[in-house]
C-alpha cells in the first residue's frame, strides 16, 4: 500500500456532522496510529524538502504557520523537522499582546483570525498548514496575515483538499494536498 493509500484509509467520513448535509472527514484515526502519523509527517516534510517548487537553496522555510485548531496537530512537528519556527494563527481573542486580524467568510457569517504582531519578520519564507481546505476562506485569511507582516507564503499544505470548491484559485501560492476528495 502506498503512503497516500495508507493515510486515506485512516480517514473516517461522518455524514451530517457538525450539521445536516455536511460530510465531515475526520483525521483523528491517523493520530491514533503512530505508523500512519509518522508516514503523514514524513510525506509532507519530504514534499517540502524535495524541491518540488524549484526553490533555490536560499529559499529555506523560515516559518511554519498552523491554523486553529487542527493545523496545530501537524504544524509544530513539521516545523521541528525543518528547523523552522512555528507560528499559530488563532481565532480572534485567543492570542495575547498586539495582534493583526483578518476576517473570512464562513458558511454562515464572518469569522476572524489573528496572528501575533511580531511573529513573522519581513522577508521570511512561510508555509501554511491545516488538516483540510474547503472553500479556502481560512487559508486566504492566514495568507493575508503573513503578507501583512511582510512574509512570503511559498505553499499551502493540507492533508485533504475538497477539489469541487476550487479553493486553490483564491490563494497567493500553490496548494499541496495528500488526499483529494470530490
Ligand atoms: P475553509 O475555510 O477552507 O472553508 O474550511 C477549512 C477549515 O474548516 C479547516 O480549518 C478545517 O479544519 C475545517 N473543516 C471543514 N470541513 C472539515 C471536514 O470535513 N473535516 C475536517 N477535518 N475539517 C474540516
Amino acid at each position: 500500500m502506498s503512503d497516500v493509500e495508507l493515510i486515506k484509509s485512516h480517514l473516517t467520513a461522518y455524514p451530517d456532522f457538525p450539521k445536516k448535509g455536511i460530510v465531515f472527514l475526520d483525521i483523528c484515526p491517523i493520530l491514533r496510529n503512530p505508523l500512519v502519523f509518522e508516514t503523514l509527517i514524513t510525506h509532507l516534510v519530504h514534499h517540502i524538502t524535495s524541491d518540488t517548487l524549484n526553490r533555490s537553496p536560499t529559499k529555506k522555510i523560515d516559518v511554519v504557520v498552523g491554523l486553529d485548531a487542527r493545523g496545530f496537530l501537524f504544524g509544530p512537528i513539521i516545523a521541528l523537522r525543518l528547523g523552522a519556527a512555528f507560528v499559530p494563527v488563532r481565532k480572534a481573542g485567543k492570542l495575547p499582546g498586539q495582534t493583526i486580524t483578518a476576517s473570512y467568510e464562513k458558511e454562515y457569517g464572518m469569522d476572524s483570525f489573528e496572528i501575533q504582531a511580531d511573529a513573522i519578520k519581513p522577508g521570511q519564507t512561510v508555509i501554511v498548514v491545516d488538516d483540510l481546505i474547503a472553500t479556502g476562506g481560512s487559508a486566504k485569511a492566514a495568507g493575508e496575515l503573513v503578507a501583512k507582516q511582510g512574509g512570503k507564503t511559498l505553499e499551502y499544505l493540507f492533508v485533504i483538499e475538497l477539489m469541487f470548491l476550487n479553493a486553490a484559485s483564491k490563494l497567493d501560492a500553490p496548494v499541496y494536498s495528500i488526499v483529494q476528495s470530490d
